[in-house]
């Protein structure tokens, strides 16, 4: 895929008055205990949850299919115990992803049943090879599971999934999964190692690209969009796979952002901020989980029975089964729980995870604890359930195969292209476009969409197509299904002699001659269209940066083009967001255009030339500078908050100094997370709720009914101030104060796109739900307490006019 991610693949890539306030307080404390009492690990299905066929309808088409415990238990019966650890072991027999164990056996391995996945096999015939000996030669005839990281698409490229979050459309995101699952089992692939749900919060952490950023609400919606997508309705429909929701938990907070670093995160914090996607996941049906390589909280999360078996299992009822990450097992040595492998296998075992992949120690070890009592073979017993469960559910057993070039047939159907044109379009965030009195076709118009009157481009940058890059096109701006080049794109526009091309500069590296190039090329042009950004490897697993700036000399030919004095529009191409103060104050127009997919280039040039209106809106915080990582919106307050103090200079009083600040930087994002702009304005109305007050014992005994009623309604009225129809997604959110935990200054609980015609007002109403105004409680428990209340219709996540709401014991 795009992301030197392995998946899409891979000949590409395989990877929140004073007596008022008394009286509340000292009801408060009253009540608190109360509450706490009478709200016990209240079970709720949160709003995004478009749940899968529960267990009680008979969880037909799941993993919680009653219907296959019969066969699921014949099959173990008949299993020796050597047959059933090689349920529990996968390898990788293709393009490897993560340090090797030397083994390739694997025929030989298969044919004796002691294999029960393999991952990174892309080659269909490879596959059926495999899959004959599995159905052929082992002794019970079970199935492999092929599994890959397809991650946002297959071989239709779908945008990163930073940029498909982007687009705040769960709706495209399930569309595209089931694309990639569809082109992904023609090819005898069934299992995705996707999505990514880590909450991510400091963008030098390379894999910020593979999530859906810094949101657990969003995260949510994405999550349960993705499993939605790739299993479809039943899983065992033909162009369904299995999900496996990763990295099971908090591998997003590594420290200092860098990747497979540790990560400190309280229960609290875990379960308020970091969880909430998994369990989305898990709700919608996901059938498979990965635990995550970082030591969490000093128990890595691949040997941690804390997350792995209370919370997942018995929480949360999970069915389906746990694989490691990639030697995840191996690895508890090297974070020193484990002296020795067999030591890392048994905690890995004991914890809760079921498959090994890659490390082989399940393989080396597994009989031997159980025939020296050391793991009962009842817990492998459970671990091969849920195993065969997922194979049973997929229809494996009786569909092992794919028919001969299914697989082509698959690939790049104008509807999937379609699709993957709409996602990258509605992906794309406009993060700037200010009035220039040099506009083409006449001062004091933005830059884009780009005027009629332009009639030469400069077309200039290492990204623009793909000629610095050519081993990874579908990361750049070349659609790997031959389809039209972003230059070609242009020219379509004003005529081929009128693109002139310019790399100006590799991604890290460029010559003097190459930038001077490039500026004389610019002079000769209405207009400059600059592409810069990442290579595809600069993010993604093992790609965290230090330094959040373009690479090689790109900001030097960017100052230089600019310098002309010609209208520049910069198009940023990366995986991450990118600190560029000095671009963010001289260029008039920028996008962020993330790794776009296949269709990216239909979809920059139609944006740009405005036949569609940027709609994306940031899931990210967009740093001003590296020092202010980790940064996300919904922090809690300190005890010096900044307030208003103007931390633009250095503190030069009290006032000004002891708050928490940076001498050196603002506090504040360069853009805001929810931030993207359009080719119109909006207005939004002040924030009215339907209730002044509610009652927390109420929403306590709706949370606890599970019923979806609403807490109260909340509305504000947006208004298109601009002149052309356009799309805008409008957020909810909510701080509450006076709670037994601190809350985040903002928490996003709700987003809705409407559609407003030029000079158009609607009345934008959000139902809020009794669980946005819950909380994890200082006894971990997710309940309503009695708390002052603000409620913001904004349209990010630094803006609009906040209504009180309190909420009464
Ligand atoms: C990554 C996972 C991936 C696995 C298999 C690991 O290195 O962390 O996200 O699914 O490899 O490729």
């Amino acid at each position: 895929m795009l992301l030197p991610v392995r998946g899409a693949v891979i000949d590409h890539s395989i990877r929140a008055g004073m007596q008022e306030y008394s009286a509340f307080k000292s009801a408060l404390l009253r009540f608190l205990p109360v509450f706490f009492l009478a709200v016990c690990a209240i079970a709720c299905t949160p709003s995004w949850a478009q749940v899968a066929p529960t267990e009680a309808e008979g969880g037909r088409g799941t993993v919680a299919d009653r219907g296959l415990d019969a066969r699921v238990e014949s099959i173990l019966r008949g299993m020796t115990l050597e047959e059933k650890v090689g349920q529990l072991v996968q390898y990788s027999a293709g393009q490897a992803t993560g340090p090797g164990t030397g083994r390739d056996d694997y025929e030989d391995m298969i044919a004796k049943g002691q294999i029960g996945s393999l991952l990174n096999v892309i080659d269909p015939k490879q596959i059926m090879a495999y899959q004959r000996i599995a159905m052929e030669k082992s002794r019970l005839h079970i199935p492999i599971l092929f599994g890959l990281d397809v991650i946002h698409g297959f071989r239709t490229e779908f945008p990163i999934p930073l940029g498909l979050a982007s687009t705040w459309e769960p709706a495209i995101v399930e569309k595209a999964s089931h694309v990639a699952a569809a082109e992904a089992s023609a090819t005898g692939i069934r299992w995705t190692f996707s999505p990514m749900v880590d909450i991510a919060r400091d963008a030098r952490w390379g894999r910020i690209a593979e999530g859906a950023g810094e949101d657990p609400f969003l995260g949510s919606a994405m999550a349960a969009a993705y499993v939605r997508g790739y299993q479809g309705a039943r899983l065992d429909a033909a162009d369904s796979i299995a999900a496996c929701v990763k990295h099971y938990v908090g591998y997003g907070a590594a420290e200092a952002g860098r990747d497979y670093n540790t990560t400190e995160i309280s229960e609290h914090t875990l379960r308020e901020f970091y969880l909430p996607p998994f369990h989305a996941a898990v709700d919608a049906g996901t059938a498979t989980l990965m635990s995550a390589f970082n030591s969490l909280n000093a128990v890595p999360s691949s040997a941690n029975p804390f997350t792995l078996t209370e919370v997942l299992r018995k929480e949360w009822g999970f069915k389906g089964f746990v694989v490691s990450d990639w030697s995840s097992v191996g690895e508890l040595v090297a974070h020193g729980i484990a002296i020795d492998d067999a030591m890392a296998a048994r905690k890995a075992f004991t914890a809760g995870v079921d498959m090994d992949m890659a490390s082989s120690l399940y393989h080396d070890h597994l009989a031997e604890f159980v025939r020296a009592g050391v793991v009962p073979e009842t817990e492998v017993d459970e671990s091969v359930r849920r195993v065969l469960r997922v194979k049973l559910a997929l229809g494996l057993f009786e569909h092992p195969y794919v028919e001969e070039g299914r697989s082509e047939q698959a690939f790049f159907l104008p509807e999937s292209l379609e699709l993957a044109r709409r996602a990258a379009e509605r992906s794309i965030v406009l993060l700037k476009n200010d009035l220039v009195k040099n506009a083409p076709g006449g001062g004091g118009h933005a830059l884009l969409p780009i005027s009629p009157q332009v009639k030469t481009i400069a077309l200039i940058g290492p990204l623009a197509d793909d000629q610095s890059h050519p081993e990874h096109p579908e990361a750049t701006l070349r659609p790997k299904n031959g389809g039209v080049l972003f230059p070609a794109m242009l020219a379509e526009r004003v005529g081929e002699s009128n693109v002139l091309r310019f790399k100006g500069a590799g991604i890290l590296d460029g010559t003097d001659a190459e930038i001077a190039e490039a500026v004389a090329g610019a002079k000769r042009a209405d207009l400059v269209i600059l592409a810069l950004g990442e290579s595809p490897e600069m993010s993604g697993e093992a790609a965290s940066r230090a330094h959040l700036g373009l690479p090689g000399r790109q900001q030097e030919l960017l100052e230089a083009v600019v310098a002309t004095g010609k209208p520049v529009v910069l198009i940023l191409l990366s995986g991450r967001p990118l600190t560029l103060p000095w671009a963010f104050e001289h260029v008039p127009a920028v996008l962020a255009a993330w790794f776009p997919g296949t269709e990216g280039c239909a979809a920059l040039t139609r944006i740009l030339y405005g036949d569609v209106i940027p709609s994306g809106k940031l899931v990210v915080s967009w740093p001003r500078s590296v020092g202010q990582e980790p940064l996300y919106y919904n922090a809690l307050s300190t005890g010096r908050p900044a307030g208003e103090v103007d931390l633009t200079h250095p503190p030069h009083d009290t006032e000004s100094k002891y708050i928490s600040r940076y001498i050196d930087e603002q506090n504040t994002p360069q853009f805001p997370f929810g931030y993207g702009l359009s080719y119109t304005t909006f207005e939004y109305g002040a924030t009215r709720v339907s209730k002044a007050q509610v009652s927390a014992a109420e929403l306590n005994r709706a949370l606890a009914a599970g019923t979806k009623a609403a807490a109260l309604n909340v509305e504000a009225t947006v208004a298109n101030t601009g002149s052309r129809a356009a799309e805008e997604t409008v957020q909810l959110y909510v701080r509450l104060v006076g709670t037994s935990t601190a809350q985040p200054v903002r928490a996003l609980k709700g987003f809705q796109h409407v559609m407003l015609a030029a000079g158009e007002t609607k009345t934008v109403r959000f139902e809020l739900a009794s669980e946005a105004l819950a909380i994890w409680n200082a006894s971990n428990q997710f309940a309503v307490e009695p708390a002052k209340a603000t409620v913001w219709i904004s349209p990010d996540s630094a803006r609009g006019t906040g209504a009180p709401v309190t909420v009464l014991p």
